[in-house]
């Protein structure tokens, strides 16, 4: 028995065991059914805050965050009013809103590489149109992605990616044509010498490179110095769009994403998860020659019965207007204590991995965090599928079991929000103290 808390989940397993008759594998997005730790998930009643509770009525701190977006914490009182003051206007026109131009601007106040932006309803979206787009304004084909890179469901992008189609082993999704795939380069991440010797050599038939410039799908994993300015480069000498998929690392890499951090324009950036608040939105823009080949100022059609949605536009505008207050009106710099609250505990972790004798590696990215049971350097897909993943289950299990929700999986990212404490904080140390000690023993 590890820890003093452990779990009953008798009404989520009933529900989980009901869930699979009517859903594949029980969920409707893969990593949420816990197949790869061997365990049934909690089902959700609600959250708030910090904190995550089940059916079951366990509390948990919660590091998951709907998988990025609830930077704030879950239902932020400013949010759930406005929500509630909007959903009385009706939820959805199909019709231009202020709200639109409103969460645009507040975007591109912070991302100056976006000179125009289109709202659609999730980061698969914003990068399968990011890429049509691009294609559309080269007149070339072929894309170049990154072992575990994951930028959603896309055919285009199914092809070597990371999250949950690492987890599950298909990196490589049946369903996707040949023809597809073979448009499709994948290349290593860090990997400068491997993407400048295919740009090279076919740099004229590339209309992309899509990157995730802080890589969260693959576990954390940073770009080594000089990579993005190498890709911006290249993408430059062979006039191919570079695009950045910011989807998880914009606002939280640093408040202006990673662009801002590594100081690199992309011609292309895709967002998502925090701009809409937890409601779905997500967003692709960028310079302007290019967004203009959108429909319909310009040929490349797309569009969303439900883009723009007036709900999720206003959780994103509340959300963003917090975490973009200026200081100096007294308000507090949301992107810096986010980072200094993950320096805090991730400091914390490796200590006790060191006490307990089990080697990690330890990254972090602004808000964003997480730990590989490796004892050696991890840079790419391949040095982060070398991590133990039996070593991974055992700590997962004991997290969960002392009320910590992480993802379940090593090829995923962890994330801070405003609203947790110091004391949700040292209780994720002392937890994470004791998970080691298994790990140790197992
Ligand atoms: N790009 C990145 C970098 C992501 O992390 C994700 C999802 N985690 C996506 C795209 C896809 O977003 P969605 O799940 O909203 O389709």
């Amino acid at each position: 028995k590890v820890g003093e808390y452990m779990l009953h989940l008798d009404k989520s397993q009933a529900a989980f065991r009901e869930a699979k008759t009517l859903m594949p594998g029980g969920v409707n997005s893969p990593v949420r059914s816990y197949k790869n730790v061997d365990c049934d998930p909690p089902f959700i009643d609600h959250a708030k805050g910090s904190k995550i509770y089940d059916i079951d009525g366990n509390e948990y701190i919660d590091y998951v965050g709907s998988w990025g977006p609830m930077v704030v914490g879950h239902a932020h009182p400013q949010v759930v009013i406005a929500l509630q003051k909007a959903v009385e206007k009706g939820t959805s026109y199909g019709a231009p809103t202020v709200l639109e131009s409103d969460l645009a601007k507040l975007v591109m106040s912070v991302y100056p590489s976006i000179e125009k932006i289109r709202m659609v309803n999730s980061g698969t979206e914003a990068t399968m149109s990011a890429l049509r787009v691009a294609r559309g304004y080269t007149g070339r084909d072929k894309i170049v992605k990154f072992i575990g890179c994951y930028h959603g469901h896309g055919d285009s992008l199914l092809v070597k990616a990371g999250s949950g189609a690492a987890t599950f082993g298909v990196p490589d999704s049946p369903g996707v044509t040949k023809g597809t795939a073979q448009d499709t380069i994948t290349v290593p991440y860090n990997d400068s010498a491997a993407v400048t010797k295919v740009l090279e050599e076919q740099g004229d038939e590339i209309a992309a490179v899509i990157v995730e410039p802080v890589a969260g799908n693959m576990g954390l994993v940073l770009p080594k110095q000089g990579y993005l300015r190498t890709l911006r480069e290249l993408t430059q000498k062979h006039g191919i769009v570079l695009i950045f998929d910011e989807v998880m690392c914009g606002f939280r890499a640093s408040l202006g994403g990673a662009q801002a951090a590594y100081g690199i324009v992309p011609d292309m950036t895709c967002l998502g998860k925090i701009i809409g608040g937890g409601l779905p939105v997500a967003a692709y823009g960028g310079k302007r020659e290019i967004m203009d080949m959108v429909a319909p100022e310009g040929p490349v059609y797309q569009a969303g019965t439900l883009s723009g949605n007036p709900l999720a536009m206003t959780a994103g505008i509340v959300t963003l207007s917090l975490l973009t207050a200026d200081p100096e009106d007294g308000q507090p710099d949301y992107s810096r204590v986010l980072t200094l609250k993950t320096k805090k505990l991730l400091l914390s972790m490796q200590a006790s991995a060191k006490e307990a004798g089990v080697k990690i590696q330890a990254h972090q990215a602004g808000s964003m965090f997480g730990i590989f049971f490796n004892d050696k350097d991890v840079y790419d897909y391949e040095t982060s599928a070398a991590s133990d993943q039996e070593a991974f289950k055992v700590y997962f299990k004991s997290m969960l079991e002392q009320g910590i929700y992480i993802a379940p999986s090593q090829f995923e990212t962890l994330f801070m929000s405003g609203a947790h404490s110091d004391e949700d904080i040292e209780k994720t140390e002392a937890a994470a103290r004791n998970a080691f000690k298994a790990v140790a023993q197992f």
